[in-house]
């Protein structure tokens, strides 16, 4: 049913969707993932991909210009503007209200990711989704009539999450400092920043990564040297020959 999402890089790439690129990169991969339970498996027509390009481009049915910014649907091979694309009557709500979002999708028969290519990062990242007007409308209703209890809740629970976040990234500062002494406290500081972002998958937050375990702390101390302090980054994949090559001073740190 992802046919639509295996649209080859080069391709996405002349109609402005990026230089160089996989789709199946995976953060898109994630948040197009189907959601459990839904009955979309059923239909080839729910999330589709739709991109807000990056250069001008032009629909392959009406030859409408299509300029940076629009948005852009590949049919096949073919670049159609939503016009053609039957989608025009979908309305864009921008990524950010996650409550929103959920629940207009779920009221949404039809509904179409849009994602925009990031240069710097190299990969297609989630801008927001296309969906019917009237589930945008049932759900900023249902949204409006939630309990305020329930979002002071929430709320609360999001501040506490940012909390415990901060006090483990703090945590991790003083026993990677310890482990590794003649690490600089910068160094330490942005290596625990790094691998204890919640929802990173990184090594900082497996379970061995929260308890502060030495294993897990000396893996995301030689990842941050493998990128920082070696060749790595040219060699790409080679990362036993970067091995070889780390800096002298990095290379204090771990002898
Ligand atoms: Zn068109």
């Amino acid at each position: 049913m992802w046919s639509y999402f295996y649209v080859p890089a080069e391709r996405a790439a002349a109609n402005g969707a990026g230089k160089r690129t996989s789709l199946t990169d995976g953060h898109v991969m994630k948040s197009m993932k189907p959601r459990e339970g839904s009955q979309q498996s059923s239909s080839e027509t729910k999330d589709l991909v739709v991109f807000d390009i990056l250069c001008d481009s032009k629909c392959a049915e009406c030859f409408q210009e299509l300029w940076k910014g629009d948005f852009l649907f590949m049919e096949g091979q073919r670049p159609l503007c939503l016009s053609c694309a039957d989608l025009d009557h979908l309305v864009y709500l921008p990524r950010g209200d996650t409550a929103l979002t959920r629940r207009a999708r779920k009221h949404s028969a039809l509904s179409a990711v849009v994602v925009r290519f990031s240069r710097s990062r190299g990969r297609y990242e989630r801008q927001g989704v296309l969906i019917e007007e009237p589930a945008l409308e049932r759900a900023e209703e249902e949204c409006r009539a939630e309990p305020a209890e329930r979002r002071a809740k929430r709320e609360r629970d999001r501040l506490l999450r940012a909390k415990q976040d901060r006090d483990l990234t703090a945590l991790m500062i003083e026993r990677i400092i310890k482990l590794f002494p003649a690490c600089p406290p910068e160094e330490a500081r942005a290596i625990a920043a790094h691998t204890s972002v919640r929802g990173s998958g990184r090594v900082g937050r497996t379970s061995a990564g929260r308890a502060l375990q030495e294993d897990a702390l000396t893996a995301a101390v030689i990842a941050a040297i493998r990128h920082k302090h070696t060749p790595y980054d040219r060699l790409g994949c080679a990362v036993t020959a970067a091995g070889m090559h780390v800096t002298p001073s990095a290379r204090r740190w771990i002898v």
